[in-house]
């Protein structure tokens, strides 16, 4: 254990670049993760943010440049890619559960069977963080009797429930319809203040603003421009920055 693991980076991104086909999607993105915050992707459609997204949790193989988790190189081919995954929770746009599941089964299904967990154990974590996250009552329902935002928040509780060391969320509220935005991004907001690491693409600059400590902005396949969200959405530097801005905020 190094003596800097309070503040050294938790995600380390250098120079990743991936293609599909001759697309060459991503084209050198640096990234730095401090423990315990939350950096907001964002940029227009088609700009790398779920690739970027993917590639950290290993969901696809990057073509150049490295990957650190915790310091240690996540893209080394010797890396053990279930334990990397057992350590980044990620939630998507949409049908992250499972329909057959109740909330309790799909919360309790990784702490059991990947992390050993016994029935009852998982099941008391379970119903806790339910609880604790105002989810409680909907413990035992399907999927298919909870609204979008209950589902969503039922995605985020599922995925906190390994208690990972890092949380990606790829436009979560994207499908939502809009009354339904707020309840999960005020559920973000309370796993924020509880310390949680996290990686955030996201269309609600509003959002962004409030709850990130650094702000990056994508285009084409790199970080154009990254800071504070007082710097980014206040002060813009780059002019790409400025009208992707005008145009969505
Ligand atoms: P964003 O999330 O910012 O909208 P994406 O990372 O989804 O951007 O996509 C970036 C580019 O990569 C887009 O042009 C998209 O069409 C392309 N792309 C993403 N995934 C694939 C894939 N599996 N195969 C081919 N092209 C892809
Ligand atoms: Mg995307």
């Amino acid at each position: 254990m190094s003596t800097d693991a309070g503040t050294a980076p938790v995600l380390r991104m250098e120079a990743v670049r991936k293609s599909f086909g001759t697309s060459l999607v991503l084209r050198g993105v640096d990234l730095e993760v401090a423990p315990h915050t939350v950096t907001a992707l964002i940029g227009a459609s088609g700009s790398g943010k779920s690739t970027l997204l993917r590639c950290a949790n290993l969901l696809e193989e990057v073509d150049d440049g490295a990957i650190f988790l915790d310091g240690e190189e996540i893209t080394d081919p010797r890396a053990d890619a279930d334990a990397v995954r057992r350590r980044i929770g990620v939630v998507f746009q949409a049908y992250n559960l499972f329909p057959h599941l109740t909330v309790l089964q799909n919360i309790t299904l990784a702490p059991r069977r990947v992390h050993g967990l016994s029935r009852a154990r998982a099941e008391a974590d379970a119903r806790e963080l339910l609880e604790r996250l105002g989810l409680g009552a909907k413990a035992d329902e399907y999927p298919d009797r909870l609204s979008g935002g209950q589902q969503q928040r039922a995605a985020i509780v599922r995925a906190l429930a390994v208690r990972p060391r890092l949380l990606l969320l790829d436009e979560i509220t994207a499908a939502l319809d809009p009354e339904l935005v707020g309840e999960v991004l005020g559920l973000v907001r309370e796993v924020k203040e509880d310390g949680m690491t996290m990686v955030i693409a996201t269309h609600e600059m509003a959002f962004a603003r409030e709850v990130a400590d650094q702000v990056c902005f994508l285009d084409a396949g790199v970080v154009l421009e990254r800071g504070t969200p007082e710097a980014v959405f206040g002060t813009p530097r780059e002019e790409r920055t400025q009208r992707f801005l005008r145009r969505i905020v």
